[in-house]
């Protein structure tokens, strides 16, 4: 058996270890986002998906920000869990073919990767509290905040009519 010798020594290592995966995370949403944006069909899906592009650049700046105040380069490290959602998003938006289940499917694949935004920032903004990084558990807390807004906005949406479509 080999011995793994990057292991997790502490709650700061935890935590820089989140970071560097939402950041990477990020950087696979803002790649990835172009393709949804030009899938969407129903006009109030592409705008939102270039509100919250824009949106998740803001959300970069302010990783980068986070960085800065621990010292620390920013640096991603590969996030594969967000890699698997955003294939499996692809694999949805070119199994379907009707206008209104194209939608659906891409609301779908969008709202899994809010949650995981979710899920993650959650995660981050705890330990920077635990760990006294008040300023960056407020950043953090803003950004999660945002991830909230958008997950929500897709529900509306489809809830409103594209799921509706979608049955037609
Ligand atoms: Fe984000
Ligand atoms: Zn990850
Ligand atoms: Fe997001």
């Amino acid at each position: 058996m080999t011995q793994k010798t990057d292991k997790v020594k502490n709650l700061e290592e935890l935590f820089v270890d989140t970071l560097k995966d939402i950041y990477d995370a990020e950087q696979q949403i803002v790649k990835a986002m172009p393709k949804m944006i030009e899938q969407a069909q129903a006009n109030e899906l592409k705008q939102g998906f270039k509100d919250h592009l824009e949106v998740t650049n803001q959300q970069i700046v302010r990783l980068n920000k986070i960085f800065e105040e621990l010292k620390m380069p920013a640096k991603g490290k590969r996030c594969k869990g967000m890699e698997g959602i955003l294939k499996e998003g692809d694999e949805a938006m070119q199994e379907t073919l009707e206008r209104g289940v194209k939608d659906a499917a891409l609301i779908a694949a969008a709202q899994k990767v809010e949650h995981y935004e979710i899920a993650s920032y959650g995660t981050a903004r705890t330990y920077a509290q635990m760990l006294g990084h008040q300023n960056i558990a407020k950043m953090l807390d803003q950004t999660a905040k945002e991830e909230g807004k958008a997950d929500k906005q897709l529900t509306t949406l489809a809830e409103s009519h594209i799921n509706a479509r979608a049955k037609a």
